[in-house]
């Protein structure tokens, strides 16, 4: 079977709120296999279940696996929450869902978290800096939240529109190679 396909804005399913995983059930660990898959396929250092459709609180994120030699050892989070938020820290993000665009969001520089672990185990996060900001990015997610929605309004609308452009543009191309 193939990969699971990433939604990219201005998919309106990016923007729903994701619902609590209320059971642990075979779907949900075959969905976070899944997840995983797609997350070092791309590759990217975290993934939220909404952008691959499925509008449920999951997450993984695994930032350590792209260093030279770096094991991968994705974390698994059901339901995740941010208790405790410190600090200021700016990072230039991106986003699978957010083809070819990067800009600097404000974010916390730790953050606590509680969630639970795929055999419903409570797990406790302390992060800071890139992790940090990576839990944010994908808890965002489940809030139908994208980093571009916290950037300036001239910011995002200028790469809503370039982005319009470009769907209008495969759009033409798909057209025209198929009106043969
Ligand atoms: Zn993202």
């Amino acid at each position: 079977m193939g990969l699971r396909a990433v939604l990219q804005f201005p998919d309106r399913r990016l923007t729903r709120v994701s619902e609590p995983i209320l059971r642990v059930t075979d779907e949900i660990r075959e969905l976070a296999r899944d997840m995983c898959e797609v997350m070092y396929d791309e590759p990217g250092i975290g993934l939220a279940a909404p952008q691959l459709g499925v509008p449920v609180r999951l997450v993984v994120v695994d930032v350590h696996w792209n260093d030279e030699g770096g094991e991968r050892n994705p974390r698994v989070l059901v339901n995740p929450e941010i208790v405790e938020a410190t600090g200021e820290i700016t990072w230039n993000e991106g986003c699978l869902s957010v083809p070819d665009f990067q800009a600097e969001v404000e974010r916390a520089e730790r953050v606590r978290l509680r969630a639970t672990d795929l055999d419903g185990n409570p797990v406790e996060i302390e992060a800071e800096g890139l992790e940090a900001v990576c839990f944010q990015h994908e808890i965002d997610h489940l809030d139908g939240i994208l980093f571009i929605d916290r950037i300036s309004r001239l910011k995002r609308s200028m790469y809503a529109r370039r982005r319009e452009k470009q769907l209008r543009q495969e759009r033409d191309e798909a057209g025209s190679s198929t009106a043969v």
